[in-house]
C-alpha cells in the first residue's frame, strides 16, 4: 500500500510537470517567433534587428535550461548506487565551478577534511546535486561586494554532514518555505528545477537537507547523509 502511493504521488507531480513544460517552452517560442517577423517586416534596421537578436538568443539560451533540468528531473533515478568519498567529490565538483565563482567574483573555499566521508549514492547524481547547490549559493552572492561560498565537511554520530554557506542575498521564511517545491524560482531566468531535482536525490539515498537563512546576510544549507564506513 505504501509503495503505490508513493508511486502515486510521483506519476500526479509527472503529469503536472509535463503540462506547465509545454507552457514553459511555448511562452519564448512565440516571442521568438514574433521578433523574427519583426525583423522580416524592417530588414534594413540594424539597430532594432541587433536588439530582437539578442532578445531572441536570451529566449532560446532560457529554453535550453529548462529543457537541460527538466530531463535530469524526469530521468528515473540510477538503481546503481556506490560507496563514493564526498571528500573527493567536492574537489572535482570545485574545480568544475571554479570558471563560474571567478566570473561572478565569488571565492569558492573548500575545507577538506582529513579523512574519506564515504556515502552510498550515485556518483554522477550526487555530483549534480552538489552543481546545483553551489551555483545557487555563487548566484545569491553574485551582487555582494566580498561574494563568498564555503563548502566544509564534516563527521557527526553516524552521519556525514555537508555545509555550503554563502554571504548573499539570503531568503526569508515565505521563501524557505517554498524550497525544494518545483519552478520555485526567484531569478529573472532561473528554473526553479534545480533543488526540486536534488532533493528528490537526496531523499532517495536516505539524506537530508536543512537550511538557515537571512535576508541580506546569507545562507547555510546543511545535507546529511548517513555515513557508510568502508569496509
Ligand atoms: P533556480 O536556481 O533556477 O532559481 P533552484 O531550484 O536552484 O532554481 O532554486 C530555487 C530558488 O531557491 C532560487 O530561485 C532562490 O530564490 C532560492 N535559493 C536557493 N539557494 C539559495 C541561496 N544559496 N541563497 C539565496 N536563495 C537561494
Ligand atoms: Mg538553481
Amino acid at each position: 500500500l505504501f509503495i503505490r502511493h508513493a508511486q502515486n504521488e510521483k506519476i500526479e507531480t509527472m503529469s503536472h510537470v509535463a503540462a506547465s513544460l509545454a507552457h514553459e517552452v511555448r511562452n519564448p517560442l512565440t516571442a521568438v517567433k514574433g521578433f523574427l517577423r519583426l525583423i522580416q517586416e524592417d530588414p534594413g534596421n540594424i539597430a532594432k534587428t541587433d536588439q530582437y537578436i539578442r532578445i531572441s538568443m536570451d529566449e532560446i539560451q532560457r529554453t535550453e535550461a529548462i529543457l537541460t533540468e527538466y530531463l535530469a528531473l524526469s530521468k528515473p533515478l540510477k538503481e546503481r548506487t556506490e560507496l563514493i568519498d564526498v571528500c573527493e567529490q567536492l574537489h572535482v565538483v570545485r574545480e568544475v565551478m571554479l570558471p563560474f565563482a571567478n566570473m561572478n567574483n565569488v571565492e569558492l573555499e573548500l575545507q577538506a577534511y582529513e579523512k574519506p566521508v564515504t556515502i552510498m549514492a550515485n556518483p554522477d547524481e550526487f555530483k549534480q546535486v552538489l552543481v546545483n547547490f553551489i551555483k545557487n549559493a555563487i548566484e545569491a552572492c553574485a551582487e555582494t561586494a566580498k561574494g563568498k561560498v564555503s563548502l566544509s565537511l564534516f563527521i557527526e554520530k553516524n552521519n556525514a554532514l555537508l555545509v555550503i554557506k554563502d554571504n548573499g542575498i539570503g531568503m526569508d521564511e515565505g521563501q524557505i518555505r517554498r524550497l525544494g517545491t518545483i519552478y520555485f524560482s526567484t531569478k529573472t531566468s532561473g528554473t526553479g528545477l534545480g533543488l526540486t531535482y536534488s532533493y528528490h536525490v537526496i531523499h532517495t539515498f536516505g539524506g537530508s537537507v536543512s537550511v538557515s537563512s537571512k535576508p541580506k546576510v546569507g545562507t547555510k544549507f546543511t545535507i546529511t547523509f548517513p555515513y557508510h564506513q568502508p569496509q
